[in-house]
């Protein structure tokens, strides 16, 4: 099967995404764990996109398309895949399209602006293998340690409340329009985010058997 998640920055669709990966053994394809890690080891692409990803701003069409071009390539995607983060722009959708893509269903995680700043402030990464963490919702097991590799966990850069606004305008004005571009092909299934990470887990892994 071949899923993409939609949804606002900080909405938990990372989250999500790595619950359906376990249970139907397809690797989970994040755009933004891609580019945080060429960031890190200063490739070219990293040094294209980091006034962008820094700034809260899109990392520009081609640069995301080429990355997933290549990443789709790879044979572990052969038995389908999990796209979090791509596409965040009607351009990414229709590359999508024209390598010849097809996406079985698109699961948009819905959570109010408000709801979103709030999660944004404890959101954590492991500075050495990008795992995502939360300090109320997805705690790790030591304090400021991750649980996959013991790497320290910091806050991203981007996270900052500013930072966040901006992220959630651009998210409004880019991103939120590939729910009719999806919903128009019957593939969308909104999935109300909850409280409790693993009650949004159970209406996800709902809306992918209906
Ligand atoms: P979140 O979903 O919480 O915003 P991501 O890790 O998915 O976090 O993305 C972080 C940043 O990476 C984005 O703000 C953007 O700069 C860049 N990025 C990731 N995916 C894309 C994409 N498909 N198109 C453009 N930029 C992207
Ligand atoms: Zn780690």
């Amino acid at each position: 099967m071949n899923i993409i998640f939609l949804g606002a920055p900080g909405a938990g669709k990372g989250t999500q995404a790595e619950k359906v990966s376990e249970k139907l053994s397809i690797p989970t394809i994040s755009t933004g764990n891609i580019i945080r890690e060429a960031l890190k080891n200063g490739t070219a692409m990293g040094l294209k996109a980091k006034e962008y990803i820094e700034a809260g701003k899109l990392v520009p069409d081609e640069v995301v398309i080429g990355i997933i071009k290549d990443r789709l390539a790879a044979d572990d995607c052969k038995n389908g895949f999990i796209l979090d983060g791509f596409p965040r722009t009607i351009p990414q959708a229709e590359a999508l399209d024209a390598m010849g893509i097809v996406i079985d269903k698109v699961i948009d995680i819905e959570v109010a602006d408000e709801a979103i700043a709030n999660r944004m402030s404890g959101r954590r990464v492991c500075s050495a293998c990008g795992a995502s963490y939360h300090l109320e919702y997805k705690k790790p097991a030591v304090e400021g340690v991750c649980n996959l590799c013991g790497g320290e966990l910091v806050q991203r850069k981007d996270d900052a409340p500013e930072t966040v606004l901006e992220r959630l305008k651009i998210y409004h004005s880019e991103t939120e329009p590939l729910k009719d571009y999806y919903s128009r092909t019957g593939k969308l299934k909104i999935v109300e985010g909850q409280e409790e990470v693993a009650d949004t887990t159970a209406l996800t892994f709902k809306a992918l058997e209906d």
